[in-house]
């Protein structure tokens, strides 16, 4: 069986772990979100791309869920010895050295799927791990505050000011010219089915989804989602304020009219939300909460289920 995968961050990689232990047998392609890419001292950063690789690899701070386990700080302090910005991003010792061999690479010249994969060489996901686009497509947020409007880097408003400031916008910006990476569109178009992870439904999947080709490419598929939405509040994160700032209401039956019934197949949707209809849709309530591998795993192997009975 070939699945296809779209992944944010945190609960992204956390449902990918829980789909591996479900069908080990499956071949599972993960598109994942670079709109969070930023430039820090130089090097280039996908916080995304790295908590999926860093999970399915095994190198993951697990409490933390971002970020290299076991993980000093001595190079961000003396970084902040010398007064250098920004010091709101926290990079560890160990992570600085994939961010730095990823700008070597792509400095010498090769797109991000091949850099990306070739830091997977290392890190064994168990998982094709391809961005989304090898172009540039950042996430820019319009905030308005004591030095007026502007647009700020999507982790400036979520890392540095946890989305405290409302986001009148946010944009994709270069979203428009940008392709989906090599194997992108192969890989959909040969997946028997595609799941949707509990990712943040607007910078996450969203993003994916904006992409020129990707979300036409889904939706001659079989698709079913995992709503990130519980009972009205996103399970961790602050992706209500995401889903303000474009205006959508947080929850599973917003969400999902959000993604609609020209992508989606199958939705599935805690206990509390099972009111959720939508024509065209399968719509399922079972328990949604990833407290541990199992759970995940619970909560994927469901989602195959429901894909393979509407395909
Ligand atoms: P990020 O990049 O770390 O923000 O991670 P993602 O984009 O992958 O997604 C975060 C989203 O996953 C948030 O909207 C959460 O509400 C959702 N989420 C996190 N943990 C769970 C869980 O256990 N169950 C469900 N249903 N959603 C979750
Ligand atoms: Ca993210």
């Amino acid at each position: 069986m070939r699945i296809v995968s779209l992944a944010g961050g945190i609960g992204g990689a956390r449902f990918l772990r829980g789909l591996k232990a479900a069908v080990p047998e499956a071949r599972i392609t993960v598109i994942g979100n670079t709109g969070d890419d930023i430039t820090l001292f130089g090097l280039r950063v996908c916080p995304d791309l790295d908590t999926v690789m860093y999970t399915l690899g095994g190198g993951i701070d697990e409490d933390q869920g971002w970020g290299r386990a076991k993980e000093s700080h001595v190079v961000k302090e003396e970084l902040a010895a010398y007064g250098m910005q920004p010091q709101w991003f926290g990079l560890g010792d160990r992570d600085f050295a994939t961010h730095i061999v990823r700008t070597q690479m792509l400095n010498a010249g090769y797109p991000l799927s091949a850099v990306t994969e070739a830091l997977c060489d290392r890190w064994r996901p168990g998982v094709r791990l391809l961005p989304m686009t090898d172009d540039r497509a950042e996430t820019h947020v319009v905030i308005e505050d004591d030095e007026g409007r502007r647009a700020i880097h999507f982790q400036e408003w979520w890392v540095r000011l946890r989305a405290s400031v409302p986001a009148l916008e946010i944009a994709l910006v270069g979203a428009a010219e940008a392709r989906p990476a090599p194997g992108v569109l192969d890989a959909v178009a040969e997946a028997d089915l595609v799941i949707l992870p509990p990712s943040n439904p607007v910078v996450s999947i969203g993003t994916i989804l904006q992409i020129p080709g990707i979300r036409e490419a889904l939706s001659e598929k079989t698709v079913v989602g995992v709503s990130p939405i519980i009972g009205g509040a996103p399970v961790r994160g602050m992706a209500d304020a995401c889903l303000t700032a474009i205006g959508v209401e947080t929850s599973a039956q917003a969400v999902l009219e959000l993604y609609g019934a020209g992508l989606i197949d199958g939705w599935l949707v805690a206990e509390q939300d099972a009111g959720v209809r939508l024509d065209g849709v399968r719509v399922e309530a079972r328990p949604l909460i990833m407290h541990d591998d199992e759970a995940s795993a619970d909560i994927a192997r469901a989602a195959v289920t429901m894909a393979e009975e509407l395909a």
